[in-house]
């Protein structure tokens, strides 16, 4: 439905998106994620014609949108820099685009009040949007976006601005709301929670190209690099040499249960699968952290040799801080990294 072939998008001399090629299906719901700077909202913008695009194409349900303007380009957006008009209400906000695109006034009050109780705030429309909740106001911005019902759902950091708990709630409803909508969405954050939580698919983007496409799943599972590894917050990255079903690490040698490509090569272990055991077991490790992470207890080793390893154990009978412990190595929890 949406076609990013080979696009590039210059500020400059400088290429801020680098050749990207990306494809989304109709009714899917893609998280472009990546740290600041990476890229995302300039291929954001470049999608919806807000910024004018250096080489390749861009079509949407089969049509080439080069010269076609922003507003006929027939996308909702929901920025970050795009604040709700303060001196309307919740209804005049929502119904702003409806009245652009030539709606009659009936037509879109019916809409409104639709839209308003699709977002959770029914009867809300005389309200000031100046009176409402962060969360409020983003619920009103999700339905002004919705409003004319674009064909494609572009998100900046929809919910960038919103405390953690209320983020989490609301990514949930998202994902429920444009399930049943059957909108075909391209959302663009920086926290990877929100991402995974939201998206059929994430995009990790690197300097401006796509570092991994996959599923949720895929791209915890088996992150492409060791970029890609770190950007998740795994901390477990060594160079290391896999032969077969093993490798040789800083840590010793290690099982290597999925076979992968050998020789030299970026080894991830992820924290689930460093296991404590009591000490003079496996690699002699001192307990230089323990951070409490709700069920389980993140622990920082310090081994006799190599660098630290993080642990992840559960909380009940987790070693203290300073205590002697053996690490030993779950080889379903080791992955064989590219780059
Ligand atoms: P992200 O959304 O991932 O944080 P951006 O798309 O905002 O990344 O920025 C990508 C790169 O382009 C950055 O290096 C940024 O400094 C640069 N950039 C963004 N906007 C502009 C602009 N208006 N003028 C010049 N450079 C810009």
């Amino acid at each position: 439905m949406l076609v990013l072939d080979d696009v590039t998008v210059r500020y400059g001399d400088r290429p801020a998106v680098d050749g990207i090629s990306l494809d989304v299906a109709d009714h899917e719901l893609v998280s472009v994620l990546g740290p600041s700077g990476s890229g995302k909202s300039t291929l954001l913008r470049a999608v919806a014609g807000l910024q004018p695009v250096g080489g390749g194409r861009v079509l949407l349900g089969g049509r080439d949108l080069a010269g076609v303007p922003a507003h006929r380009r027939g996308v909702g957006l929901m920025f970050q820099d795009q604040q709700l008009f303060p001196h309307r209400d919740v209804g005049g906000n929502v119904s702003f685009g409806l009245r652009m695109h030539g709606a009659p006034r009936a037509a879109a009050r019916e809409r409104v009040t639709e839209l308003l109780a699709l977002v959770g705030l029914p009867g809300a429309e005389r309200r000031s949007v100046g009176a409402l909740s962060g969360g409020e106001q983003q619920r009103v911005a999700l339905a002004r976006a919705l409003a004319p019902s674009p064909q494609l759902l572009m998100l900046d950091e929809p919910l960038g601005q919103l405390d953690r708990s209320l983020r989490e709630r609301l990514v949930v409803e998202l994902r429920q709301l444009f399930g049943r909508l059957g909108t075909t969405v391209l959302a663009v954050t920086h926290d990877q929670g929100e991402a995974f939580a939201l998206a059929d698919r994430v995009v990790v983007m690197r300097d401006g190209r796509i570092a991994q496409s996959g599923t949720p799943v895929e791209v915890w599972e088996r992150p492409a690099d060791e970029f890609v590894a770190r950007f998740l917050g795994f901390a477990n990255v060594v160079r290391a040499t896999v032969r077969g079903a093993e490798a040789a690490t800083p840590w010793g040698r290690v099982g290597v249960a999925a076979p992968g490509p050998e020789g030299e090569r970026s080894l991830l272990i992820r924290p689930a699968g460093v296991r404590v055991r009591p000490a003079g077991t496996g690699l002699d490790c001192a307990v230089a952290g323990r951070t409490f992470r709700g069920e389980h207890v993140l622990l920082t080793l310090r081994p006799d040799t190599g660098p630290e390893l993080e642990s992840s154990v559960a909380l009940r009978g987790a070693p203290e801080v300073g205590d002697r412990v053996g690490a030993e190595f779950d080889p379903s929890e080791v992955v064989v990294l590219g780059g």
